[in-house]
């Protein structure tokens, strides 16, 4: 057999590979374009969808908008006004940090982004296409002045219409549809204070609609219903030792659901965890029924320094310092709030 040439990829086949890593399914780019309305101070997230988000996916903000300027290179491969040094990595409290979420969709969907600044008299619209601002044939790409609010609106439409195998796997838009309304709920379960509202083209009402001034319980009670937000245990814990508090809501022994449902935020960052979901299937196992599982809601805060948020391109996974500690200190948290409901439970029964 005779050696084969070594070549260098093109760019434009670098790109479409690393964003397919990091873009899997419309739920991923909408978690992606959440954390940007987050980070830009939004109070406000509506978010429209059309046959799952594979079709056409907009969300819009009041946040602080893009500068015109910045325009040209925002979709760009590693262009970021969050992260300057590595180091920052390890004080990072934005949820970005390496610029790589608006290349990544340009590179799989076509991408539109219309913004305004505070200071900016008008709105500007610029679409996009691998990385680059891009027009019809014979019109000018530059940013375009319209009218608009303060913050930012962006469109993404044929998601992976340059990946044919991809798009054929997600056959489902209702399936999608489910899983971005996963994302939002959670979101607007953690970021209460932040209104969140998000629906399909065309209706009326969406599947999530919370306030400003509605509360963490107020949205999971607007979102998993009253059988779940009337069952739940508030638990707060801090640890200097170990580095950690946190907040949760659990639901207590006399729920039941088909399967647990854990909404993690590590620093505010929506995780999985093994080892938390692990605990939380022990601590349960003993209190509920057979085939019984939990609604968990928790909040951890960690020392950023003690936290590595960059072993993942999605940054699904974290681990932590003291992993295996702080994790039982929660189980011990959760049993004693527990078995506190439980006697004053048996208490007033016997009452
Ligand atoms: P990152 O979030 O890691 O910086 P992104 O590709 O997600 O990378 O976004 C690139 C940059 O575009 C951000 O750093 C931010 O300056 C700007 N940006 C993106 N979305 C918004 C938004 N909704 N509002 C304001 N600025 C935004
Ligand atoms: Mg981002």
């Amino acid at each position: 057999m005779s050696t084969p040439s070594i070549r260098r990829l093109d760019t434009s086949v670098v790109n479409r590979i690393a964003a397919g890593e990091v873009i899997h399914r419309p739920a991923n780019a909408l978690k992606e374009l959440l954390e940007n309305c987050l980070d830009a101070g939004a109070s406000q997230i509506q978010i429209t969808v059309k046959e799952g988000g594979l079709k056409f996916l907009q969300i819009q903000d009041n946040g602080h908008g893009i500068k015109k300027e910045d325009l040209a290179i925002v979709c760009e491969r590693f262009t970021t006004s969050k992260l300057k040094q590595f180091d920052d990595l390890s004080r990072i409290v934005t949820y970005g940090f390496r610029g790589e979420a608006l290349a990544s969709i340009s590179h799989v969907a076509h991408l539109t982004i219309t913004t305004k600044t505070a200071d900016s008299p008008c709105a500007y619209r610029a679409a996009y296409v691998d990385g680059q601002l891009s027009a019809p044939a014979g019109q000018n790409s530059d940013p375009k002045p319209c009218a608009g609010n303060n913050g930012t609106q962006i469109t993404v439409e044929d998601l992976f219409y340059n990946m044919p195998t991809r798009k054929k796997a997600l056959r489902s838009p209702s399936d999608e549809y489910n899983r971005i309304v996963d994302v939002v709920s959670r979101y607007a379960i953690h970021n209460h204070g932040v209104s969140f509202s998000c629906k399909k083209v065309g209706t009326m009402t969406g599947e999530v609609q919370t306030n400003t001034n509605t509360s963490t319980l107020d949205n999971i009670r607007q979102i998993y219903g009253t059988s779940v937000s009337s069952e739940l245990l508030f638990c707060e814990a801090e640890a200097e030792a170990l580095n950690y508090s946190m907040k949760a809501y659990i639901s207590n022994a006399n729920y039941s659901m088909k399967r647990t449902t854990l909404l993690l935020f590590i620093n505010n960052r929506l995780v999985e965890s093994d080892s938390i979901k692990r605990m939380v299937d022990t601590v349960y196992t003993s209190l509920l029924p057979k085939g019984g599982h939990p609604f968990v809601y928790l909040s951890l805060m960690i020392k950023p320094e003690n936290i590595d948020v960059n072993v993942h391109p999605t940054k699904q996974k974290v681990h932590f310092l003291n992993e295996d500690h702080v994790v039982e200190a929660i189980q011990e948290e959760f049993l004693k709030i527990l078995e506190n409901a439980n006697d004053s439970r048996t208490f007033y029964t016997q009452t």
